[in-house]
């Protein structure tokens, strides 16, 4: 391990804003976009990230490690142990002159904080703490700061770190319990999911009795990462996984990350044609589902059926499973049902409920609502009338876009 000792700030920010960019916990980044002659800002360098705030707002954060030394040696990740890579850390007074100096020039309005494990759990929680401590004490930092809880850290720290920071999360990383021996051998289930209940448990009481004098425990609640494709788990395991969180845990968001094989490693699976990219955006729109449309993972996929379609979205997917349930007469659907036709959203849906109390609504009305009537005419009727004469096919539907 090579631990740069002298270092200048801006070395160490290079280093700890790049070593941050495979964490996808907050909402981000990823894109490649260079600057350019005669314009303001690129996407290229890592470091800044956009994360939405209690109150729905998007908002630009600083996204960095506190260190990438770590005493693990988790397979999947840049920072393990065993990898060869320049290390170093941040002080607390060197994060929290970042954070004010890149918000007192309107670059960010937060901090995302991460961090490898140093010495142990405790230890490296015990430096994020005293981080936040001085940020909002000392430095009177009122911005938004989402933090990263180390798994096996004492409880008393994440409850303290609870009532500074705004958002925090704990990866799961792997799915499963098999995923984790595997490939993260210094981590468990059990390690990860009881700071998740303990962070739910205090969210829940600081609903019934509202802390006072005090900030608000969490208000934008807690989140966390799992990759997707290091391990051999099933898409219908992924989401079954995501709903216990979403139900026992009141998680604000499950994100999924591709796999991206950062490491030479036998353990690590070689995926023809990179990254997982399309397995993610199906595991974020079925997430959406479970969230929104009032979908159960078991309604999407089953055992028999663990994958996703790579052609069809998951909701087309699962109208074209279910078509004893269509067509659906517009005018007299229940909400949750409009919910269930591909090409009609939540937005469309409540426009749909509400202006049809006025008068009987025919397709030139959908159109004006927002209906996307190049999926949803297969799946409708207005008026008692279908658009076309059409018999839904399991082979239209691609071809509808
Ligand atoms: S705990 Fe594992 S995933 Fe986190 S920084 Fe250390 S090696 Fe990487």
């Amino acid at each position: 391990m090579l631990i740069q000792e002298e270092m200048s700030l801006q070395e160490k920010l290079g280093i700890l804003a790049d070593a941050a960019k495979y964490d996808v916990s907050c909402s981000s980044s990823g894109s490649q976009r260079r600057g350019k002659a005669g314009m303001l800002g690129n996407t290229v360098s890592p470091g800044i990230c956009h994360s939405f705030a209690a109150d729905g707002r998007c908002i630009s954060l600083l996204k960095i490690l506190f260190t990438n030394q770590c005493i693990y040696d988790c397979r999947y990740c840049i920072n393990r142990r065993s990898n060869d890579v320049v290390r170093t850390s941040f002080t607390p007074d060197e994060v929290c002159h970042l954070t004010m100096e890149f918000y007192r020039r309107n670059y960010i309005e937060g901090l995302f904080l991460s961090s490898g494990v140093l010495k142990s759990p405790d230890y490296t929680m015990d430096l994020l703490y005293q981080t936040l401590w001085k940020l909002r004490n000392e430095y009177r930092f009122n911005g938004y700061i989402h933090m990263k809880v180390i798994p096996g850290a004492d409880p008393v720290l994440v409850e303290q770190i609870g009532l500074l920071a705004d958002r925090v999360s704990i990866n799961m990383e792997l799915p499963t319990a098999e995923g984790l021996k595997k490939l993260a051998p210094g981590k468990t289930r059990e390690r990860i999911l009881s700071p998740m209940k303990q962070i739910s448990g205090k969210i829940r009481q600081r609903e019934i009795v509202p802390y006072r004098g005090q900030r608000t425990f969490v208000p934008a609640g807690q989140s966390t990462q799992m990759i997707v494709g290091a391990t051999p788990e099933s898409d219908y395991q992924m989401i079954t996984i995501a709903e216990a969180l979403y139900q026992r845990f009141d998680l604000k968001r499950v994100y999924y990350s591709a796999f991206v094989r950062v490491n030479e490693d036998s353990l690590l699976p070689v995926i023809p044609g990179g990254p997982p990219l399309l397995r993610e955006h199906r595991l974020y729109q079925a997430d959406w589902l479970m969230r929104f449309y009032g979908f159960q993972a078991g309604e999407l996929l089953n055992e028999k059926r663990p994958n996703f379609n790579a052609f069809l979205d998951p909701k087309c997917d699962w109208a074209l499973n279910h078509l004893e349930q269509f067509p659906v007469e517009v005018n007299r659907a229940d909400y949750q049902t409009l919910l269930r036709v591909p090409g009609i959203g939540v937005k469309s849906a409540k426009r749909i409920v509400a202006a049809r109390r006025g008068a009987a609504l025919d397709y030139g009305d959908l159109k004006k609502i927002g209906v996307v009537l190049k999926r949803a005419v297969y799946f409708i009727t207005c008026k008692g009338k279908m658009m076309y004469p059409t018999r839904i096919d399991q082979d239209l539907l691609p071809a509808a876009g």
